[in-house]
C-alpha cells in the first residue's frame, strides 16, 4: 500500500480484467464463524431453546424472501434450490437432536448445534450417492444462516447487494461469479487470485474490471468505502482524491476512444493486408445474451464451457441442457458451436460433496474427462444433449484435459452408444459430429501426432498447458510471477503442436486466455493457428491488429520469438511488435 494525497490509499495487484470502475464497497467475506462455548445452568435451558427457535424462523423468513427474489430474477428452477434448504429447518430429527446434546453436554445451543449439524454434515458427505451428497451441501448453508441468527450476526451474502457496488472478497469462486447479479457489480477486488483463474475469466467475460492478489485489501475496507478499481493497469485506490478521479475519468474517456478505433472494424474480416485471414471465434459459458453472441463480430463458438451450467449447485437433465445447447447453436446458425463436455474440478468444484472430500491438488485431481469417464450416466446426458442440438446447425464436440490416446478412445465409445441410443429413440442429430481435444496436459502435447488418429481437430488450452508444463498452480497468486507464458518451454511446446497438426492435416486453434491478448493472437496465427477463440470483449481488438499487418509480420514475429533465448527477450519482441505495428498501448496478458 502506497499512501498518497488526502484519505486516499493505492494498493497494487494483478490486472485481471480491464476497465475503470469507481463506487461504494461491498465487502463479502465467508469467515469461519467463531463458536462460543460455556455452560448452560438446567433452569436456563428453556429459554436456549426459545434462542433455538426464534433462529430457525428468522432463518426461515429470510430462506423465503431470498427464494422469491432469485425466482424473480431468475426462474422458478433457480429458486427451487432453496425449497430443499427449508426442509433442512423443519427437519426434527435434527431440531429434537440439538436439543437432546444442549441436555446432555450442558452447554450452549450454538455449541450443540454445530456438534449436531457437523454430524450430520459428515454422515451425508460420505454416503456414495449424488442426491444424498447434495444434501451436505444444502445442511452446511443452512446451518450457517441459522448460527448467525443465534450469534446476532448478519453473513454479507452477495444475493443482499442491492444497489450497483464494488465487490471486494477474499477469493470469488466460480459458483459465486454465476450467482452474480451482474447488473449490480460495477468492479470486483479480490485478495486471492490470478488472470487464469476461472473466476476471473468469468468477470471478463461479462465485461466488469476486476484486480486480484491484493493481499489482505478485504480488511482494510468497510462496507460502503469509495473504491477505484483500475484493471488495465492493477491498481485500486480506496478513498480516491477528487484528483484521482478526474485523472481516472480522462483514462477513461481514452479508452472509450481508443475502444471506438476497435470497435469500427468489429464486423470485418479478421484479415491481414495481404489477405490471409483466421477465424474469430467467441469463448462463451452459456449465460451470455443474444446480444453478445450474435453481435461480437465472431464467425461461431470456439469454447463453450459447458461447465457454467452445472456450478450453481443442481446438475440440468439431458433436456435441460439440451435446449440451452439447441439455443445457443440456432442463436449462431450458420457459425459453428464447439461445446467443451464437462469441465468441473480443478477451482471449478459446484460443491466439496461432488467428491465427498478435500482434493490436495484439485488442479490434478478428479477434473474433466477423468470425471466424467467415472460417471459415465452423466457424462452420457450431456453427450446425448450435444448431439441432440447438433439437429439444429454446424455443432462439435471437444473432451477437456485428454492426457492419452486411451481416453478419447474412451469417449468416443461413449459418444457411439449416446448415438446408438438416440437412434434407438427415433431422435435427430448429426451423425457425422466431428469430436476433438483440448491440447493442455503437457502428455497430450508431446502425442498430438497420435492423438490426431482419434481426433478431428485440436484446441490448445493454454491456460492450464502454461500451469502444467512449468508446475505452476493457475490460482495460487504466491507464484503467480512464475506463470510465464514467455517461457522458451511453452513457445517451442506450441510450434511443436501446430507443426504436428499440420503434419497430420489436423486443424488446430487456440481458446487459452492467450489467444484474447492481441499481440499473442498474432503471434499464434503466426505459428499456424486457424482459429482463434477469445473473450467476445477482445474480438474488436484482436481483429484491429491483424487487419493492421500482413502474414508475413506475424510469420516473422514467431520465427524471431522461437529464436529468443528467454522470457526477457521475448517480452521485448512482443512489445516492439506492438509499438511498431499498434502505436496504442493497451493492456496485455503480461505487464511488459
Ligand atoms: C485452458 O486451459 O486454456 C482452457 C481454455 O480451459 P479452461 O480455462 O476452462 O481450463
Ligand atoms: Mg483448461
Amino acid at each position: 500500500m502506497a499512501p498518497t494525497t488526502s484519505n486516499e490509499s493505492e494498493y497494487k495487484g494483478i490486472a485481471a480484467s480491464p476497465g475503470v470502475a469507481h463506487g461504494p464497497a461491498y465487502v463479502f467475506i465467508k469467515r469461519d464463524l467463531e463458536i462460543p462455548r460455556r455452560m448452560v445452568a438446567p433452569e436456563q435451558m428453556e429459554e436456549e431453546i426459545a434462542r433455538f427457535e426464534r433462529a430457525l424462523l428468522a432463518t426461515r423468513q429470510q430462506i423465503s424472501q431470498i427464494r422469491a427474489e432469485i425466482e424473480e430474477r431468475l426462474s422458478e428452477e433457480e429458486a427451487s434450490i432453496f425449497d430443499a434448504h427449508m426442509l433442512v429447518l423443519e427437519d426434527r430429527a435434527l431440531i429434537e437432536d440439538t436439543i437432546r446434546e444442549m441436555i446432555d453436554s450442558g452447554l450452549n445451543i450454538e455449541h450443540a448445534f454445530q456438534e449436531v449439524s457437523n454430524r450430520y454434515i459428515d454422515a451425508f458427505a460420505n454416503i456414495d450417492d449424488e442426491y444424498i451428497k447434495e444434501r451436505a451441501t444444502d445442511i452446511r448453508d443452512v446451518s450457517r444462516r441459522v448460527m448467525n441468527n443465534l450469534l446476532g450476526k448478519r453473513d454479507s451474502g452477495l444475493d443482499r447487494m442491492d444497489i450497483p457496488h464494488v465487490l471486494v472478497v477474499d477469493d470469488l469462486t466460480p459458483s459465486d461469479t454465476a450467482t452474480l447479479d451482474r447488473t449490480k457489480v460495477l468492479g470486483i477486488v479480490s485478495n486471492q487470485g490470478s488472470r487464469t483463474s476461472h473466476s476471473v475469466i468469468m468477470a471478463r467475460s461479462i465485461n466488469v474490471p476486476c484486480v486480484v492478489g491484493i493481499k489482505d485489501f478485504s480488511s482494510q475496507v468497510q462496507l460502503g468505502d469509495p473504491v477505484l478499481v483500475d484493471g488495465f493497469d492493477g491498481t485500486v485506490l480506496l478513498q480516491p482524491s477528487d484528483q484521482s478521479l478526474f485523472r481516472y475519468g480522462k483514462i477513461k474517456i481514452e479508452r472509450q476512444n481508443i475502444q471506438k478505433r476497435f470497435q469500427a472494424v468489429k464486423d470485418l474480416p479478421a484479415a491481414t493486408t495481404d489477405g490471409k485471414t483466421v477465424r474469430l471465434m467467441l469463448n462463451i459459458d452459456g449465460l451470455e445474451s443474444e446480444e453478445v453472441l450474435t453481435r461480437s463480430g465472431a464467425e461461431g463458438v470456439g469454447l463453450f464451457r459447458t461447465e457454467g451450467l452445472f456450478l450453481s449447485g443442481k446438475f440440468p437433465d439431458e433436456d435441460e441442457q439440451f435446449e440451452v445447447y439447441k439455443r445457443i447453436v440456432q442463436q449462431m446458425s450458420p457459425y459453428p458451436v464447439t461445446l467443451r463436455t464437462l469441465d468441473l474440478g480443478g477451482d471449478k468444484n459446484p460443491h466439496s460433496s461432488l467428491y465427498g472430500y478435500q482434493e490436495a491438488n484439485p488442479f490434478m485431481g478428479f477434473r474433466a474427462i477423468r470425471f466424467c469417464l467415472e460417471n459415465t450416466e452423466v457424462f452420457k446426458d450431456q453427450l446425448r444433449a450435444i448431439l441432440r442440438a447438433s439437429a439444429y446447425g454446424k455443432t462439435k464436440l471437444m473432451y477437456p484435459m485428454i492426457s492419452s490416446c486411451e481416453e478419447v478412445v474412451a469417449a468416443n465409445v461413449l459418444l457411439e452408444e449416446a448415438k446408438n441410443e438416440l437412434m434407438k429413440r427415433g431422435e435427430q442429430f448429426d451423425p457425422d459430429i466431428q469430436s476433438g481435444c483440448m491440447i493442455e496436459i503437457p502428455s497430450a502435447a508431446v502425442i498430438t501426432d497420435l492423438l490426431a488418429d482419434h481426433c478431428k481437430f485440436f484446441s490448445i488450452g493454454t491456460n492450464d498447458l502454461i500451469q502444467y508444463m512449468l508446475a505452476v498452480d493457475r490460482v495460487n497468486d504466491r507464484i503467480s510471477h512464475l506463470y510465464e507464458p514467455n517461457n522458451p518451454a511453452i513457445m517451442r511446446a506450441l510450434n511443436f503442436i501446430f507443426e504436428s497438426g499440420r503434419r497430420k492435416r489436423v486443424p488446430v486453434s487456440v481458446c487459452g486466455e492467450m489467444a484474447s491478448d492481441p499481440v499473442y493472437a498474432v503471434l499464434l496465427f503466426g505459428m499456424g493457428a486457424s482459429e482463434l477463440s477469445l473473450n467476445w470483449s477482445s474480438i474488436a481488438e484482436v481483429k484491429y491488429l491483424i487487419r493492421r499487418i500482413t502474414f508475413a509480420d506475424a510469420r516473422q514475429l514467431a520465427f524471431s520469438v522461437l529464436r529468443a533465448s528467454g522470457p526477457d527477450e521475448i517480452a521485448q519482441l512482443l512489445r516492439t511488435f506492438q509499438k511498431t505495428h499498434l502505436g496504442i498501448e493497451f493492456p496485455s496478458m503480461k505487464n511488459w
